[in-house]
């Protein structure tokens, strides 16, 4: 079966076909600027060039649309005609505590997650949105929501609950539900196969670090700590999100700047992280090649990142009372070797050794740390659309 993977953004669409059997990607791309002038859709078939159709995108059905269009078309297509989609997989962002797993999606299932929006009021909407255009174009075609936050429902309490007035989850589920599940659920499972280790009976941490980041401590399977809370904003520094922060600092500077709640949240999600501390960039690319030229900041940016990277390992350690094998994914997880050997070097008491070869090696699935490491540390190449693929068609009859 071929499943036709979307993940919906308010004005963006990516997209994947993937033939579920080989797991081959038939054809992926991005619409972006859906809803603003200058709408364009970048398509790639498999194995050919990639060819960019600059097209009025007036909402996210035109959007489908296009995308099936050139799916389908003579020359730039990879399928004959719609029947040979036969499920479609969405990436939804926050299934609250409502969802623990990838679900068939029903009228129910569109409703509650309309009652998650107020949990993710950027995310949610967009990806309804990509429920309902894909339901227009393809009626009758079977579609499945696949959560950020389901891998993460097996915290416990003690992980999960905020230190704060208890009724605040009680009103509004304010809690900790941590993000990027479907990455850290494939990633730990890819890890268990490939050290044929059994995962019911297993330690692991999954570092995660692209413009997002979070780690999750992976306790025999299942997720029981990550660093992103309520929203994505907790946890690591990332591109342009500060991660943990003192909160009184949000009053203490919007007073000083005269900034609003809003204005300060802007401040936290899009000018902080390593963007921020290096003036720099959010590209670890770009921060690598500033620190080289002697940019200071630059530099202390990619020590500040790496420490706290390596202060959350530590706590996940305590958390599970051990570690067997941490994993790094996602582009800087993958391709940054300079981070990788920065965060390994604060775990020599775990007896951690990096072999220096083998963690230069790019876009492979490798064991990074020596022969005689006491915890693994391994580089697994993340793919969420193919996570979300394999969750579709298990669910679809
Ligand atoms: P997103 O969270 O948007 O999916 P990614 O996982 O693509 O983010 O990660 C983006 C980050 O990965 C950027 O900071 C970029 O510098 C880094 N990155 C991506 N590809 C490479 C590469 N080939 N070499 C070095 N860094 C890379």
């Amino acid at each position: 079966m071929n499943v036709l993977v979307i993940n919906c953004g308010s004005s963006s669409l990516k997209y994947q076909l993937i033939d579920s059997v080989s797991e081959n990607v038939l054809a992926k791309g991005l619409c972006e600027r859906i809803t603003i002038d200058g709408s364009r859709l970048t398509h790639t078939p498999a194995g050919r060039d990639k060819v960019v159709i600059e097209k009025p995108m007036p909402d996210h059905t035109a959007a489908v649309k296009l995308v099936l269009e050139e799916l389908t078309d003579p020359e730039n297509g990879v399928i004959q005609s719609l029947e040979e989609i036969g499920a479609v997989g969405h990436r939804i962002v926050h299934g609250g505590e409502k969802f623990a797993a990838s679900t068939v999606i029903t009228d129910e299932v569109v409703q509650a997650i309309e009652e998650c929006n107020d949990l993710a009021p950027l995310h949610n909407p967009a990806n309804l949105i990509g429920i309902n255009a894909c339901k227009e174009c393809m009626p009758g075609v079977p579609m499945v929501a696949v959560f950020d936050t389901a891998f993460h429902q097996t915290m416990p309490k003690k992980a999960y609950l905020y230190g704060l007035p208890y009724e605040y989850y009680e009103k509004y589920k304010v809690r900790r539900y941590g993000f990027h599940g479907t990455s850290h659920s494939y990633v730990s499972k890819r890890a268990a196969q490939i050290l044929n280790l059994d995962i019911k009976n297993s330690k692991m941490i999954v570092c995660h670090l692209g413009n997002g980041a979070s780690v999750c401590a992976v306790l025999n399977g299942e997720s029981v700590d990550t660093s992103m809370g309520l929203t994505p904003l907790e946890g690591l520094i990332m591109g342009t999100r500060s991660g943990d922060i003192d909160p009184a600092i949000m009053e203490f500077i919007s007073k000083k700047e005269q900034l609003s709640l809003e204005e300060m949240m802007t401040v936290l999600n899009k000018k902080s992280g390593v963007a921020g501390l290096s003036k720099v960039s959010s590209d670890f690319r770009d921060l690598d090649a500033a620190a080289a030229q002697g940019n200071e900041l630059a530099a202390d940016a990619l020590q500040v990142y790496a420490y706290r990277v390596a202060k959350y390992i530590g706590s996940y350690v305590a958390a599970m009372n051990g570690v067997d094998v941490i994993c790094f994914t996602a582009g800087v997880g993958e391709n940054n070797s300079a981070v990788r050997k920065m965060v390994c070097e604060y775990l020599g008491y775990l007896g951690i050794a990096i072999d220096d070869e083998k963690n230069a090696l790019r876009g492979e699935e490798v064991t990074i740390s020596t022969e005689d490491s006491r915890v693994r540390v391994m580089v697994i190449p993340t793919n969420e659309e193919l996570a979300i693929a394999r969750e579709t068609v298990a669910l679809v009859p």
